[in-house]
C-alpha cells in the first residue's frame, strides 16, 4: 500500500466493483461529491430506486386493488421478491428470513418467542453499551415479565483500560449464568467500536447453557459475512437503511432458523398475515401459522416502504457479497493506513474484527477535527463516550465497499494531514 494518487487510482482501476460508484447519488460539498463514510448510518440512495418506486405507484394508479394479483410484482405475494435476495446476504435459507415492520419493532415481536422467562431461567446476557433501542428493548421486555432489570440483565463489558470486548469474557459470562439465562442477544458488528462478536461461538455457548441466541444485525447485514443458518443463531433482525442502502427508516428483516420457523408451536404475536397462505383467505377462527420466518409477519406487506429494498438489493445481488466482503477487508485496512500515515496522533479503537467501521477515539480537539472534516466535504459520524470510562469522543468512518473509492480514502488522507489543532 502506498498514500499516493498513483496508487490509489490504480487499485480503482483493478476494482470490479468501481462501477458501482455510478449507482449512487452523492451530496454535494462546493460542486464535487462528497466522501461519504457514514453508510453505517444511512447508506445512499442507488440511482435505480426511484424507477422502482415509480413501478409500484403506476401499477397502483393502473391497477387498483387488482395490483394484489396481477402487474410485475403482485402485492399478494410481495414478501416472496425479498427472501432469496436478503437470504444470500446473511446466510439462510429463503424461508428463514422475511421482511416486515421495523428493527425495534421486530426485536420485540421476536422477543414474544425467544424471551419467555421463568423463575429460575429469567437473565439475559447483552454487551454493555449496546444500541440503545436494544437496551430499553431488553429493559422493557424484562419488566413487562415481571422482572428486575439489574438482576435479570448481565451486561458483558470491556476490561479496565480496553476498549473492545473479549470474546473469553464473553463465554465466561454465558458459563457463569448459564443455568439462569434465557437468551443471550448481542449485536453481530457492535455500533460503537466496529467490533465483530463471534456469533457461532456465542450462540454454541448459549445453547449449551440451555438458552436461545439471538443477533442484531443493524451493522452487520450488508456488511460482513454471515451464516446464521449454519451458525444455528434462533433468531436475527436487523435494518435495511444503513449498509443496506434502502431508505430513511427503511423496512427490517428477520431470521428464524427453520427448526423454530417450521416448528407450529414455536410461540409468537400473530397477524393476519403470517398465516397459513393456502387457507388465509378463508378467514377462520383459530391462527395456523405459515412454515418459516414469514409465520411472524402481522400485516401485509408496506409496498412503499419495501420497493427501496428491492432496488438495493438488487445491487447487492449483481455486486456479490463475497466480492464486497473482499474489497471491505482492502478499503478498511487502506483507510487504517492512511490515517497513521496522514494523521499519527489518531487512535483506532476498532480491533481486529472488524467489518467496514473504523472508530476513532479522539483527544480534546476531537470535536473541532470533526467539524473540520465536515468543513472538508468528509462526511463522518460523532458520538459522545459511551462507557463510563471513556474520556473523549469517538469519529466514525466507514468505507463501505459499494460506493467508496480508493481514490476517496487518499483524498481524506490528504485533507487529514492538512489538520491543524487548534492551540
Ligand atoms: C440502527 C440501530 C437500530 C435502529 O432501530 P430502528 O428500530 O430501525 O430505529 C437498532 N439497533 C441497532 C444495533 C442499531 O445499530
Amino acid at each position: 500500500m502506498e498514500f499516493t494518487q498513483d496508487w490509489a487510482q490504480q487499485k480503482d482501476q483493478q476494482d470490479s466493483l468501481h462501477r458501482f460508484k455510478d449507482e449512487f447519488y452523492f451530496p454535494q460539498h462546493e460542486g464535487k461529491p462528497v466522501i461519504y463514510l457514514t453508510g453505517n448510518s444511512l447508506g445512499l440512495q442507488p440511482k435505480q430506486t426511484q424507477a422502482y418506486i415509480q413501478e409500484e405507484l403506476d401499477a397502483w394508479k393502473e391497477l387498483g386493488v387488482d395490483g394484489h394479483f396481477e402487474g410485475k410484482r403482485p402485492w399478494m405475494e410481495y414478501h416472496k421478491f425479498f427472501a432469496e435476495k436478503i437470504a444470500k446476504i446473511v446466510g439462510a435459507d429463503k424461508k428463514e428470513v422475511v421482511v416486515m415492520n421495523n428493527l425495534t419493532v421486530n426485536l420485540h415481536i421476536l422477543f414474544a418467542s425467544f424471551y419467555r422467562p421463568t423463575a429460575t431461567r429469567h437473565k439475559i446476557i447483552m454487551e454493555g453499551g449496546a444500541f440503545p433501542s436494544d437496551m430499553y428493548a431488553v429493559e422493557s421486555q424484562v419488566k413487562h415479565h415481571g422482572f428486575n432489570p439489574s438482576e435479570s440483565i448481565i451486561e458483558v463489558t470491556p476490561r479496565a483500560g480496553e476498549n473492545a470486548l473479549r470474546d473469553e469474557d464473553i463465554i465466561a459470562a454465558i458459563e457463569e449464568h448459564g443455568a439462569e439465562t434465557a437468551l443471550v442477544f448481542f449485536s453481530g458488528v457492535q455500533y460503537f467500536t466496529g467490533q465483530v462478536f463471534d456469533m457461532e461461538s456465542i450462540t454454541k455457548a448459549a445453547h449449551k447453557a440451555g438458552a436461545f441466541a439471538g443477533f442484531d444485525l443493524a451493522h452487520a447485514a450488508g456488511n460482513i459475512k454471515l451464516n446464521l443458518h449454519d451458525w444455528n443463531a434462533d433468531f436475527a433482525a436487523w435494518c435495511s437503511y444503513k449498509y443496506l442502502n434502502s431508505g430513511p427508516g427503511g423496512v427490517s428483516g428477520i431470521f428464524v432458523h427453520e427448526k423454530h420457523g417450521n416448528n407450529p408451536k414455536t410461540p409468537r404475536f400473530a397477524g393476519w398475515w403470517g398465516y397459513q397462505e393456502s387457507t388465509r383467505f378463508q378467514m377462520k377462527k383459530g391462527f395456523i401459522p405459515e412454515p418459516g420466518a414469514a409465520g411472524w409477519q402481522l400485516s401485509n406487506a408496506p409496498v412503499f416502504s419495501m420497493i427501496p429494498h428491492l432496488a438495493s438489493l438488487d445491487l447487492f445481488d449483481d455486486a456479490g457479497m463475497d466480492n464486497l466482503v473482499a474489497k471491505q477487508k482492502e478499503i478498511t485496512a487502506y483507510l487504517e493506513f492512511v490515517l497513521a500515515e496522514s494523521a499519527p496522533q489518531l487512535k483506532v479503537i476498532t480491533p481486529e474484527s472488524r467489518g467496514s467501521q473504523l472508530s476513532i477515539l479522539t483527544d480534546k480537539n476531537g470535536k473541532h477535527l470533526f467539524d473540520y472534516l465536515t468543513k472538508n466535504g468528509v462526511i463522518t459520524d460523532w458520538r459522545e463516550p459511551h462507557l463510563s470510562d471513556m474520556e473523549f469522543g469517538v469519529i466514525r468512518m466507514a468505507p463501505v465497499p459499494m460506493y467508496t473509492s480508493f481514490e476517496d480514502i487518499y483524498n481524506l488522507g490528504m485533507i487529514l494531514s492538512k489538520y491543524q489543532a487548534p492551540a
